[in-house]
This record gives structure tokens, sequence and C-alpha cells, in this order.
């Protein structure tokens, strides 16, 4: 079962390798009442035990294989069903965010779904959910109609807005924390077949060049970014030791309005070497421009409230070759715009908090080797120490944290590693409980912070989380995660 979850050959890929621990058993669920059936079990007789309970679903995180664990797997509870009548579209748990692409294209609809094809609906989404519909449309979260999920006690229920508020309200947001979501019911779109999108290529060259340099053009995307209409789904990718800075351009809308629009906005960010700008298929292009991959994998991510100059300044400072991660390793920045709909929201709205943030900047570390290697080991620490410095250097600006990205773990040891909010000193408590992580460009309560336990990722809704926590996880089972204390 290990090796072939390992291989993919079960149905779903492992996207990264490095998050595979040891677990000491795996349920392969392929019903509601599967996973029900291991939920009570890991009640019974893993927890009390201290055998932590790990959620198995896109297996794109540190967290849903670690060492020792009783993993609940969902690769066997796929499946997607539209209901065009009605506009909304069934969801099964361990669905990937390209099988509703898949379902959803022929009836010419959508609904946001994250950028990576192979990543798991389930952790995506009850952590928010971010893609290119986001500024349109929402995050995952607002589009959410109704999930059925198992609790802790190993209860089937279903939330909405009608029923079980509460939990509807947590499980937007609130993580892995509340129970195992077996189906999700989301809101789609229209969609128009064909819109305009592709790259542009930049060489940051800079000093006096015509070209300017990293932070010039990071500055200028997001000034432009922040003027921009809600279709504008553009983001910006930017490799360190004298790589490009790709903009990655995505218009939401007829095919030509999208032409005219990009043509319009052609040199504000800079001079592109390179423009692949064509019509394609939201479904099957845009939503398939990450590459499927597969490998050893470190994330980090911040949320921005805006690209300041100085901030601008920090994020080009870490990436010249003098402060590059080093050789076989393939690291980058992403700066994903948010804003548009995703800020209409209020923070108290969802369990989803950090609604005035305008981007987030996903860091993104990669290196080759097989696992237990010294060379592995080796390319793994350069890549985690390089994710760490460039993620130092801008939290500083940040407001806070996306959950479920790497950092709350160390090398597929998450039920070692992960700390519950018991174990976290409180001065990592206290930037949870705050909501407020520091914003040197206003001076307000700056806190340096570093790779690891201090994470804000639910802000002023963290309070009550917890009591919602206390009512449907009293003991804490689904801890490997970005914790709440039942309280
Ligand atoms: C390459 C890559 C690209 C990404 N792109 C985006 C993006 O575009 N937008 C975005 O918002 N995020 C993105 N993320 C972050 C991503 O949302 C999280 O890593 C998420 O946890 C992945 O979900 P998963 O099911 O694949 O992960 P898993 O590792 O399988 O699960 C992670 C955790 O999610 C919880 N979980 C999983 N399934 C369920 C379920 N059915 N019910 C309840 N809890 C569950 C569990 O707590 C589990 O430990 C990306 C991550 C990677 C690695």
């Amino acid at each position: 079962m290990y090796d072939e979850i390992r291989s993919g050959s079960n149905g779903t890929k492992t996207w990264n390798v490095d998050g595979m621990g040891k677990p000491a058993a795996i349920a392969a669920c392929q019903s509601a009442a599967d996973v029900s059936a291991a939920v009570a079990f890991c009640a019974r007789h893993c927890h009390p035990h201290g055998v932590r309970t790990c959620v198995a679903g896109g297996r794109h995180s540190h967290q849903c294989m670690a060492n020792g664990s009783f993993v609940i797997d969902l690769s066997g509870l796929k499946g997607i069903t539209v209901n065009e009548e009605e506009g909304h579209v069934d969801v099964m748990g361990g669905s990937l965010q390209g099988d509703i692409d898949e379902a959803t294209e022929a009836y010419g609809l959508a609904t946001t779904a994250g950028h990576v094809a192979s990543t798991g609906c389930g952790g995506l989404i009850v952590q928010g959910g971010h893609g290119y519909l986001e500024r349109k449309f929402g995050m995952v979260i607002d589009n959410l109609l109704q999930v059925e999920m198992v609790v802790a006690d190993g209860g089937i229920v279903v939330a909405d807005e009608e029923q079980n508020t509460d939990l509807f309200w947590a499980i937007r947001g609130g993580g892995g924390n509340f129970g195992v979501v077996v189906r999700f019911r989301i809101r789609l779109h229209p969609v128009p077949g064909k819109i305009y999108a592709g790259q542009r290529i930049h060489a940051p060259l800079g000093a006096g060049s015509w070209f300017p340099d990293r932070a010039t053009l990071v500055r200028a995307f997001s000034r432009v970014t922040a003027e921009s209409e809600d279709d504008n789904a553009t983001g910006l990718l930017v490799m360190p030791c004298g790589g490009p800075v790709i903009e990655n351009l995505v218009y939401i809308g007829p095919m030509e309005d999208g032409e005219q629009y990009f043509a319009k906005h052609k040199n504000e960010v800079g001079y592109p070497l390179l423009d692949n700008m064509k019509g394609r298929s939201y479904h099957l292009d845009v939503q398939r421009f990450a590459p499927a991959g597969g490998g050893n994998f470190y994330m980090a991510g911040v949320l921005v409230p805006k690209m300041s100059d100085r901030l601008a300044e920090a994020l080009g400072h870490c990436v010249t070759s003098a402060n590059g991660p080093g050789r076989k390793t393939n690291c980058l920045v992403f700066v994903l715009p948010m804003g548009g709909a995703v800020s209409r929201k209020m923070p108290e709205d969802t369990a989803y908090p950090h609604r005035t943030s305008l981007l987030w900047v996903l860091i993104q570390g990669e290196w080759i080797g097989d696992p237990g290697t010294p060379e592995y080991e080796e390319r793994r620490a350069r890549v985690v120490a390089w994710c760490g410095m460039v993620k130092e250097n801008i939290t500083p600006f940040s407001i806070g944290h996306y959950g479920v990205l790497s950092e709350v773990d160390t090398h597929g040891n998450a039920g070692e590693n992960v700390k519950d909010e018991k174990e976290r000193t409180s001065a990592e408590n206290a930037v949870n409980d705050g909501g407020a992580v520091g914003n040197r460009d206003t001076n307000a309560g700056f806190c340096a912070m570093t790779l690891g336990g201090k994470r804000n990722v639910y802000g002023p809704n963290l309070p009550r989380l917890r009591g919602i926590k206390k009512r449907y996880d009293p003991d804490n089972l689904f801890n490997v995660n970005d914790n709440i204390l039942p309280e």
C-alpha cells in the first residue's frame, strides 16, 4: 500500500516525495462510511496512545504521511458531479483540482481552483483556496455551498448556511482541524471557451541597461495588479541567480477584451524578450501551466497587503546570485495577486481572515536526489535555508500566513515535529492570537520571525475557531495541521 501510494499507482501521484514519512498504518478509504470507521478507530485506539491521525488528500503537504501515524488516505474517494441546472458541482473529498476542470469544461462553467492541477481539493479548500478565478469570483471557500464531513467521533454531518452553521463557518479557512470532508458542493460560474493568456519573459539586467532589474519589475507588476480590474489574474515568477522574471498573464473574460487589456499595459511592467500570449482554454491550458511534476519540494509563503519599495528591494536582494540556493536545486518566488472579490469579504465572514492582503508571496524550492542519500540531505538543507532566508526577509512586511505549506515540519516527520498550540512557545502563540504579525512598512508591531512555529494563519478568528473546535473535536484528534486547541 505504501509503495503504491509513493509510486502513484493507486491513482494519486505523490507530488512531494519529501513529504512522505513512514506511517504505522494506512486506511484506504473509498466511501464516507470507510472514513467514518477509520476516524472512529483512530479516536478509540490511536489517539489515546499517542499515535497521531493524518489525512491524505492530494498529498501536496508535509502533513499527510507523518512517521508513525495512522493515515486516512482519500485517494479512493474521488468523483465529480456537475449540476448544470443548479450551477454547482459536487466534489468528493479525495478529488484533485484538475478533476474539477476536466468535469466542468464541457459545460463552459468553472469555479476557483488551485493553480496546480495535481493539488488535492481537500487540503486546498479547507485552507481557503486561492486560484486564477479568485479576483473575479472569490476564493474557493467563497463559493462553497455545503460540505459533508466526518467529525472526530466518527459521525457524518452536513454543514451549510442552514445547518451546523458554526462548523460551516470554521471549515472555510480553519484547515483540517474539524474533521474529514467527504463531499464539497461548490458554486459554478460561466467562463469563456477561450481566454487570453500566456507568459512574457523578462531579462532582469538592471544597472543602466534598457531592461529593469528584479526589484523594479516586481514593483511595476504589483502596481499594475493593484490598479487592475478583477478579470486580470496575472502573477509573477521570480527566479534567483540570474534567472528570468516571468509574467504569467491570464485574463478571465472574453478573449478580445484580454488581448486589448494586455496590449494596453504591455510595457508598464518592462520590456519582455519573449511573449507567447494567445487564446487558450482556461480549463485545459491555463490550469495546466504549472507542470504536473512531482519531486522533492519545500514551500513557504506569506501574505502582504502591498508591494512597497522596501519589500520589492528585499525580495530583489534575496534572489541575487550571491544569495542563491546553489547547484542541483530549482527555486523560485511566485507573487500571486489577491484583492478583487477576495477583499470584498470581511475577515470574520469566513474563518479565513487575510482579506486585506493583496499579494500572496509563495517561495518554492526543489532539489534532485534520492531520499536518504547524503547529496539529498545536503541539497535539501540548502533549499530549506534559502526558503527560510527569503521568508525572513519578507515576513516583516506581511500580515499573515496561508496554512499547510511545508514550514510547519521537517523532513517527513510531521507527527513528531508539527507543534500543536500547547507545544509552541507563548511568543509563537501570541502571534497566532493577535492576528497581526507586524508590518515594517507601517512600523506597527514589527516582529522578526523565523521559519517554523510562529505563524499567523487564523488572525482574529482564532478565539471563535477554538470554541468550535471544542464542540466538534474536544480531544484534538485532528492535530497534524496548523493546529487550533479546543478551548
Ligand atoms: C505545488 C503546490 C501548489 C499549490 N498551489 C496552491 C494554490 O494554487 N492555491 C492554494 O490555495 N493552495 C495551493 N497550495 C497549497 C495547498 O493548498 C496545500 O498544500 C494543501 O494542503 C494541499 O492539499 P492536498 O489535499 O493536496 O494535501 P495533503 O497533503 O493531502 O493534505 C494536507 C492537509 O489538508 C487536510 N485535508 C486534506 N484533505 C482533507 C479533507 N478531505 N478534509 C479535511 N481536511 C483535509 C489535512 O489536514 C491534511 O493534513 C499549493 C501547494 C503546492 C505544494
